[in-house]
């Protein structure tokens, strides 16, 4: 197993050479625990409190919730441990403490604070200890690694196992160094800890081990691993660690994987891995196994989308079995239940059974069955919500993270929203949004009839996929709906959330959205034009020939045209309404008409389509569109003039933008929306958001893959966006 170490000091996380030279420093630690945690235990050491120069107790306090860690630095007594273990440790790393009574060595003839350790023991419990001994050529050393104590590494551990759950070897010649650990030794060390009465004594080492070579014999030699150096330094990456350090040989190369659901402890499911399976479980964030019947690599739910996102990763005691905890997206068996463990069929509680207990053919699911996360239902328990853009508070940032428009709507606009403010408001809004769907009509050459009129785009999206795409048991046994797998990423929660089984298409490697990979059977498709958050517009060709192909196989295709307006004249698929009676064109006032405050979106198709999106309204809220909103997006509707002015100010802007970013480290997609889609040749995706967060920008970063190197930025004024550049050019 191996377990990832976080250095801190001074409010930073550090990598030191051989305790003293600072060679690295960096400033993610929440982050970078959360990734950790994916791989095993995580080792959080106060460096300032080790060396007695006061202490990071605050961000300590953060991290140590975020993972399985184990904490350490400058523990001198019990109440110090068990603070630790208060604030969220699995065990406490002790060092000097463990050998020093009344400021000397070896007093007690054992070499070690007896007294101390089984205190401590009884206060958090012996398996919760850890004792760090630390050792220049066999002798153990002490205080940052300054103070010679004269004891025997050998003999002090051997007397110091008794009362620790772990010993944590470090190799001092060797840390920091990457020039191997000393294996010698951590075998003696071995063979020490195991000749005492009590087994269970843990082995870990830390110092130097750097390649996957020595990963592989520590693992061999029966002890775990701790890395420093060679993580942080990209030597070793830790799925590789974790790959190594598991017992492939014992299993025939297949080793059995349990999936636990996070968030309510059931068991879900079984599966194999190979070497290959858990590599790519870590690449893709998602668990991946190795099919026996079809003898290929498997990621669960690549077809269906119903994924199992990977919380952690661990390997049993003797490291031939794995445990994968995850978020299941849905239900995992091929039979609709929740666990392949269940026997009832579907997502439902089962009825109470008067029977006794033995004799109710249903007393299994019954019993297990308990609610997840309070009285949620399985469904709305399972979901994953999208995760909109922050809307800050803490401080006033430059606000370019969710596409909003950086200039004001017309006075026009305003003044609607002044007169709707009136006595009129206890009364309900017109359900049908009549005079508003009369202005659209009229703006784009339909009839009313060819209108529907939501709460944000995003409520006509989710009447779409509910109300055009099957769901339910039936439909996972046909085809999926089809979107792009870079995309927006409310798709596939409005499919989780309606049971709508899916399939993602992958874009082509320079992002292109490639028309041929549609023109297949399937239940329906979505994409948006232009793409979010790529920024690419597909021709309106191509799109013509999506819609066409669904036209024949007799099934939907929605155009989400959210950014259309920032896009070359002409691409729009809106005059394709009238030969189509399959496509449905959905539309926003949030982006171009500056009106993300008001929630209107709308879309246009076929009446049958309409007529279809007016059921699913209906049969869930009347009155969406609320007075004043109406009110405004109706003025909104007539002042093409003024927000054709605004589109060609920011796709000026854009333009400008993205000609100053290219000679200056940034890879940077071409845009016909009102964001940019950019990626820094060297720095990731994270520390780019993490230094425009720091400056006041506040850009999107999704950590998906594909796409985690990349920041969505959206183009707000042009001063700010002279700012923007200041920040992304240094
Ligand atoms: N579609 C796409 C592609 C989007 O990016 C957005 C904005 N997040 C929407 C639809 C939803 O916009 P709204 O609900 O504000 O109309």
């Amino acid at each position: 197993m191996v377990v990832a170490s976080i250095d801190i000091q001074g409010g930073k996380v550090v990598q030191l050479k051989q305790g003293a030279d600072l060679v690295l420093q960096r400033d993610d630690v929440e982050a970078l625990a959360r990734e950790f945690d994916k791989y095993g235990e995580i080792a959080v050491i106060d460096l300032d409190a080790a060396m007695g120069k006061g202490d990071n107790a605050a961000l300590i306090r953060t991290v140590l919730p975020l993972g399985e860690c184990r904490a350490g630095g400058g523990v001198r007594t019990v109440d110090d441990a068990a603070r630790l273990i208060d604030w969220g440790a699995k065990k406490v790393i002790v060092g000097s403490t463990a050998f020093r009574v009344d400021g000397k060595f070896g007093a007690n003839g054992f070499g070690t604070n007896l007294a101390f350790l089984e205190a401590l023991a009884r206060r958090i419990g012996r398996e919760r200890v850890v004792v760090a001994v630390d050792a220049r050529e066999g002798e153990i050393v002490v205080d940052g690694w300054k103070t010679r104590t004269g004891l025997p590494l050998i003999e002090t551990a051997r007397a110091v196992a008794p009362l620790a759950g772990e010993l944590l070897f470090t190799s001092v010649e060797n840390e920091g160094m990457m020039s191997g650990t000393d294996i010698e030794a951590l075998r003696a060390l071995k063979e020490a800890v195991k000749q005492e009465r009590d087994p269970t004594t843990l082995l870990t080492v830390a110092g130097g081990v750097s390649t996957i070579e020595e990963i592989r014999m520590v693992a061999e030699a029966g002890a775990d691993v701790q890395l420093g150096m060679a993580l942080y330094t990209g030597k070793v990456s830790l799925g590789e660690a974790f790959g190594e350090s598991l017992n492939w040989k014992k299993c025939g190369g297949m080793i059995p994987v349990i999936i636990q659901e996070a968030r309510d402890g059931q068991v879900l499911m079984t599966g194999y891995a190979d070497r290959e399976a858990v590599r790519e479980t870590f690449v893709r964030g998602n668990v991946c196994l190795h099919s026996r019947t079809r003898d290929v690599l498997w990621m669960k739910g690549a077809n269906s989308g119903q994924t199992l996102r990977l919380r952690r990763l661990r390997a049993d005691c003797d490291r031939d079995a794995l445990l994968a905890v995850v978020e299941a997206s849905a239900g995992v068996c091929h039979t609709g239940a929740w666990s392949c463990f269940a026997t009832d069929q579907g997502l439902r509680k089962e009825i109470a059974c008067s029977l006794p207990k033995g004799d109710c053919p249903r007393s299994f699911s019954g019993d297990s069955w308990k609610p997840p996360r309070g009285y949620l239902n399985i469904r709305a328990a399972s979901l994953t919500p999208y995760v909109p853009g922050e809307q800050p508070r803490d401080r006033a940032y430059i606000k370019l993270n969710t596409n909003e428009n950086p200039y004001p709507p017309p006075p026009s606009v305003i003044e609607a929203v002044r007169n709707a403010a009136s006595e009129t408001l206890r009364l309900y809004p017109d359900p049908a949004c009549t005079e508003l769907r009369g202005a659209i009509a009229a703006r784009y050459g339909v009839e009313p009839e060819n209108v529907f009129v939501g709460n944000g785009s995003d409520e006509v999206l989710a009447f779409a996929f509910a109300a055009f795409f099957e769901s339910g048991r039936a439909a996972h046994e046909g085809l999926p709906v089809l979107f792009p797998d870079v995309s927006y990423s409310f798709y596939p929660v409005y499919a989780a959330l309606w049971d709508v089984p899916c399939e993602t298409v992958p874009l082509r490697d320079d992002w292109t959205l490639d028309a041929t990979d549609y023109l297949r059977e399937n239940a329906g498709l979505i994409f948006p034009n232009p793409n979010a958050p790529t920024g690419l517009a597909l021709a309106k060709i191509a799109v013509a020939r999506i819609v066409e192909h669904q036209h024949r196989i007799g099934k939907t295709a929605i155009i989400d045209e959210a950014y259309i307006d920032f896009a070359a004249p002409g691409l729009s698929a809106v005059d394709l309404v009238k030969a189509y009676p399959n496509l449905l064109v959905v539309r926003t006032l949030s982006k171009s008409a500056s009106l993300a405050g008001l929630r209107v979106g709308f879309a246009l198709g076929d009446k049958a389509l309409i007529d279809g999106l007016c059921r699913v309204r209906d049969s869930f809220n009347s009155y969406p569109v609320d007075r004043i909103a109406q009110a405004a997006a109706l003025a909104a509707v007539r002042e093409t003039a003024y927000y054709d002015g605004l589109a060609r100010r920011i796709i000026q802007t854009r333009e400008r933008v993205c000609a100053a970013l290219a000679p200056n480290g940034w890879t940077v997609l071409p845009s016909s929306a009102n964001f940019i889609f950019i990626k820094h040749k060297t720095r990731s995706g994270k520390e780019a958001f993490q230094r425009l967060r720091e400056n006041g920008i506040l850009v999107r970063h999704f950590d998906r893959p594909r796409i985690a190197d990349y920041l969505r930025v959206t183009i707000g004024s042009d001063e700010e966006m002279d700012r923007f550049l200041e920040v992304a050019r240094t």
